[in-house]
């Protein structure tokens, strides 16, 4: 048995029949453009999370870049970052002519440290970015304190969060905006690209409303300078079919990271935490070993699928040569980079190969332990 690390087409082969219709439905519709199936998808999708309004957009990375020029931030400007995060959050800020100033994780959650986020602030910064990184959220409370405290604005990239809870509450509303993506692989995923925006604050709303549809928002009269970046219908409407199983989805993530807890806590491999007060979407379940290498070669001679979350840290990436930061800039980043292993996780992964992913590391780990002197 070979254990993927992902089945894309296993939520397919659940609810292909309702998928069919949905799109048929708009097929016959004769509505290609935005219209009454985007709108459905944002009502619901801002009900689930908390918030009043939602903004479907293309993807998650115009979600964050929109995000930042509804609030004017732009060239001369900082948005903190974290320093271990994927890419698209840097690239946002650089979309827009900000610099991203990264801070260090806090080593529990991996998540953005609000202690080294206050150390940060410059009279430039405007913005604060947190991610809720594999789906655990971060410590928002103190970074929204931090924030008022500072006229900034919290942007959270809640890419990886769909469902996941901060103190009782679904992430999709405490900062001043939560952008997601819904690319095929997150838990709420499309059927291609497509991205959103949920807020509380219908100013910003309307600015993105218009922002992500050539700056209009009465056809051919453009208040701003705008892009082409709206919510395909047809993905809307998988994606209000897929929002109806995610909550189930969702509890059958996070039986495969309890049984994961349990079935590995004897091994010498550092397993995910969350904070106190928080519930994670388990969008992915990573372990960290200092013998990262040679255990995912090792898994995938047992067949077993692993990846990696993220192998290169973004200040070490060519795209940001530009910041100049210093070769050892950012040790906690490293440190993830090198050391991050991603178990296979997802809604159809079954029970025995759950199993066979945990006898597969207690096989490879108690002989290397046993073989060394
Ligand atoms: C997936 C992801 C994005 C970008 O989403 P796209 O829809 O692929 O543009 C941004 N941030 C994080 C943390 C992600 O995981």
């Amino acid at each position: 048995m070979t254990v993927p690390f992902l089945d894309l087409g296993a939520a397919y082969r659940e609810i292909g029949a309702e998928i069919d219709a949905a799109i048929a439905r708009v097929l016959r519709s004769g509505h290609y453009i935005l219209g009454p199936e985007v709108e459905a998808f944002e009502a619901e999708w801002a009900a689930y999370c908390g918030a009043t309004h939602c903004i479907g957009v293309g993807n998650g990375l115009d979600a964050l870049t929109l995000s930042l020029r509804a609030l004017d931030i732009g060239p001369d400007d900082e948005v903190i970052v974290p320093s271990h995060t994927f890419i698209a959050t840097w690239l946002a800020v650089a979309a827009v002519g900000a610099t991203p100033v990264p801070v260090e994780p806090d080593p529990v959650s991996c998540n953005l440290d609000p202690a080294r986020v206050a150390q940060a602030l410059t009279p430039r910064t405007r913005a604060i970015l947190p991610v809720h990184l594999y789906g655990a959220p971060a410590d928002l409370d103190p970074l929204l304190r931090i924030a008022r405290e500072h006229g900034l604005a919290l942007i959270e990239d809640a890419a990886q969060a769909h469902g996941a809870q901060y103190h009782g509450e679904r992430i999709g509303a405490h900062g001043d905006l939560v952008c997601w993506s819904f690319y095929p692989g997150k838990n709420l995923g499309a059927l291609g690209d497509a991205g959103g925006i949920t807020t509380r604050k219908t100013a910003l709303a309307e600015r993105l409303r218009e922002l992500r549809n050539y700056g209009s928002s009465v056809k051919y009269v453009h208040e701003h300078q705008g892009v082409n970046s709206r919510l395909d219908p047809l993905q809307a409407a998988v994606l209000r079919v897929k929002l109806q199983h995610l909550s189930a989805w969702n509890a059958r993530r996070e039986q495969i990271a309890l049984r994961y807890a349990s079935g590995l806590q004897d091994l010498e491999l550092q397993l995910p935490q969350s904070l106190p007060g928080t519930r994670s979407s388990h969008h992915l379940y990573i372990v960290r070993t200092s013998q990262r290498d040679a255990l995912q070669a090792a898994l995938a001679e047992h067949g077993v699928q692993t990846l990696i979350h993220y192998p290169i840290p973004p200040y070490r990436q060519g795209a940001f040569s530009s910041l100049g930061c210093a070769a050892e800039a950012f040790p906690l980043a490293d440190a993830l980079s090198r050391s991050v292993l991603s178990l296979p996780m997802g809604p159809h992964l079954r029970d025995e190969q759950v199993e066979r992913v945990i006898a597969a590391l207690h096989d490879i780990l108690q002989t290397t332990a046993s073989a060394m002197p």
